[in-house]
């Protein structure tokens, strides 16, 4: 490690061989809880995260990272993977100045996902109670997203470019929900999560499909829920990674492929998979062995989207298998924004803010940080969700909603 921070040639970890596993790290608090003396499945020979495709949305020139991150045996991996991206150290993955909480790199901001990761370790492993679309929110492994999607909540909290900070030191977070699942014993009462199983939201600040480029952590959170029968992953993605198909969740892992008409998804989904690709993933996901529902949100009033949802229901009964269709259940989500977010894309994407921002159809609610989130007004939001449930009872009759919001 050269004086100002960087790595040289000689410190720099060489590249490991796909596949190949991590070597364990010492002393490792809590490691015993999640040990079973197998190995996690991971996915073999060619892997999509090694195409161009892959590298078109993640194409890693610049690391942030904490030392201990960066010394970890998965730092080292990751940091061996990406052999030319520089590499500069930080005392905290929450303050880097010109990447968070710097309006300036509005213009920027895309760029700075695709070309710039963090490693950081995660100091604190609060499982959280949800009662939505999950029973709990796990710690996360990774936060922020190489994605771009002009509503996404998650640079709410960290700031105005939020590239991807992968978490070093998922074994604490696995050893955390292995005594969180242990606590709560069997589910005893079936709820709208999930009849049987508690579900641990694996993804609430990231997109695991786009993390699993990255390193094992999706691929080790998915192996350790097929340890606990009583318990349930679950996640949402926008992103069709094929990586994924090759590891072997057992039922135990719940994907949400989030779903909007095409044209909302063109306009406001940036950089994500097309929503065709997503649907046609289905029947391959559930055929891997994961559970897969859909996430239909955000939902936008614009002039017409009636019409969009219901030409997207009408083809996703077209094209899903029996098979899909007989396990699928959906969340309703309509349109949240926030103010400050307004601002920030009104520097790089205006034409999305012509459909999401609607003063006419808003309101605002002061947020626990302090800054202005909008949602449709009570009278426009029941309306919606209304027309949302007919629509779906009247074109995807099979597609149970778990619930709406
Ligand atoms: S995929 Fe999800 S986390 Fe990523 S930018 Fe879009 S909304 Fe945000």
């Amino acid at each position: 490690m050269a004086d100002d921070g960087t790595w040289t040639g000689a410190d720099r970890p060489t590249p490991r061989p796909s596949g190949a596993p991590d070597e364990e790290p010492d002393g490792l608090f809590g490691i015993e809880e999640i040990r079973t003396g197998r190995e996690v499945r991971r996915p073999q020979g060619p892997l999509f995260r090694d195409s161009p495709r892959a590298r078109r949305m993640l194409s890693v020139r610049e690391i942030h990272a904490e030392p201990g991150a960066a010394a970890s045996p998965r730092g080292r991996r990751i940091l061996a993977d990406f052999p030319d991206a520089e590499v500069v150290f930080t005392d905290s993955h929450w303050r880097i100045p010109h990447l968070h909480g710097n309006q300036g790199n509005a213009e920027r901001w895309v760029r700075i996902k695709s070309t710039v990761l963090v490693l950081g370790e995660k100091k604190t492993l609060t499982v959280r109670p949800n009662g939505r679309s999950a029973d709990w929110i796990a710690p996360g492994a990774a936060n922020g997203c190489a994605m771009a999607c002009a509503y996404c909540y998650v640079p709410r909290r960290k700031g105005y470019a939020n590239p991807v900070t992968v978490f070093t030191n998922v074994d604490r977070i696995i050893a955390r929900l292995a005594r969180h699942v242990t606590a709560q014993g069997p589910k005893r009462e079936p709820n709208q999560c999930d009849p049987s199983a508690w579900v641990y939201d694996i993804g609430e600040n990231n997109d695991c499909s786009v993390d699993a480029l990255i390193c094992d952590n999706t691929a080790e959170l998915v192996d350790a829920f097929t340890r606990w029968p009583t318990a349930k992953a679950s996640f949402a993605t926008k992103f069709v990674n094929p990586d994924l198909l090759l590891l072997d969740p057992r039922g135990r892992t719940r994907v949400r492929f989030s779903v909007m008409p095409p044209d909302d998804s063109r306009l406001l989904d940036i950089r994500t998979s097309p929503v065709e690709e997503r649907i046609a993933a289905a029947g391959d996901f559930l055929d891997a062995g994961y559970e897969v529902h859909f996430n239909l949100s955000p939902v936008v009033i614009r002039p017409g989207w009636e019409e969009a949802w219901a030409e997207l229901l009408r083809r996703m009964d077209d094209v899903l298998p029996p098979r899909v269709k007989e396990q699928a259940a959906a969340e309703v989500i309509m349109l949240t924004h926030n103010a400050d977010l307004h601002e920030v894309n009104m520097a790089w994407h205006p034409r999305a803010e012509d459909a999401i921002w609607r003063p006419d159809l808003q309101q605002p609610k002061r947020s626990e940080n302090g800054s202005w989130n909008v949602r449709y007004r009570n009278d426009v939001k029941a309306a919606g969700v209304e027309t949302v449930r007919a629509l779906v009872d009247r074109h995807a009759p099979w597609l149970t909603i778990r619930y709406a919001f």
